[in-house]
């Protein structure tokens, strides 16, 4: 199996660059931020406390999580049920940020990361894939963008998928330094380049640039064949 790590902040593209890879590599995507957020949200759902590690710890016996993929989309299914469309908002991006500094809920979410892997050619993107969850993936990335970039990319996708609400651009930009500096600062597999990661800035770069960067380098380290 082959396997691409792309790891980097909040609106760096990362999810929109590993489909547009997978769909051309002929891969399946992993977005692992997907598995945090449905953790939080279960916390969210049934109103308990997130922000004590205690009661986090105690009730991850309670969750399952799977995903599945519908024609190269990715499911994630809460304990049977289908959330795909319910894990984008604000409070679970916050909450998804806090819980994911919990060493019991990284370990918890290991396996099903590493399982993937093992069974799919995947484009999985995160935080730690290329330190932590897949050290020996064939081709690692570190995706990132300047905060200013960044924040206007994540202000665009929201209003385009909530027209009739306001959001702020400082809201936003508040919002994702905050959880940039939880994941780049907590003690357990902050966010970092992994040491062989190949590092992309795309603050300049249109899609179809970045796209090319990361193809180029995908088959210079990894024998693969592009559709
Ligand atoms: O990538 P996304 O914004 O959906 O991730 C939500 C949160 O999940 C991140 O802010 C981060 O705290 C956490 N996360 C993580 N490790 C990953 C993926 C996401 O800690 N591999």
């Amino acid at each position: 199996m082959i396997s691409v790590a792309i790891d980097g902040p909040s609106g760096s593209g990362k999810s929109t660059i590993s489909k547009l890879l997978a769909k051309k590599l002929g891969f399946l995507t992993l977005d692992t931020g997907a598995l945090y957020r449905a953790v939080a949200y279960y916390f969210l759902k049934n109103n308990i406390d997130y922000k004590t590690n205690e009661e986090v710890i105690k009730n991850l016996k309670n969750i399952d999580i799977s995903v599945c993929h519908d024609k190269n989309v990715q499911l994630i299914y809460l304990n049977g049920e289908d959330i795909t469309n319910f894990i984008r908002t604000p409070e679970v991006s916050s909450a998804a940020s806090n819980i994911s500094a919990i060493p019991e809920v990284r370990e918890f979410l290991i396996n099903i990361q590493r399982d993937f892997a093992k069974t799919h050619n995947v484009i999985m993107d995160g935080r730690d894939i290329g330190t932590i969850i897949l050290p020996n993936a064939n081709v690692k990335f570190f995706l990132t963008a300047s905060p200013e970039n960044r924040a206007k990319r994540r202000y665009n996708q929201l209003i385009k998928k909530n027209p009739n609400e306001k959001i702020k651009l400082e809201d936003i930009i508040n919002s994702m330094n905050n959880r940039d500096f939880n994941d780049s600062n907590r003690k357990i597999s902050p966010l970092t380049p992994a040491k062989d990661a190949i590092i992309i800035d795309n603050s300049s770069l249109s899609l179809k640039e970045t796209v090319d960067a990361f193809l180029s380098a995908i088959k210079e380290r990894a024998t693969i064949e592009t559709k």
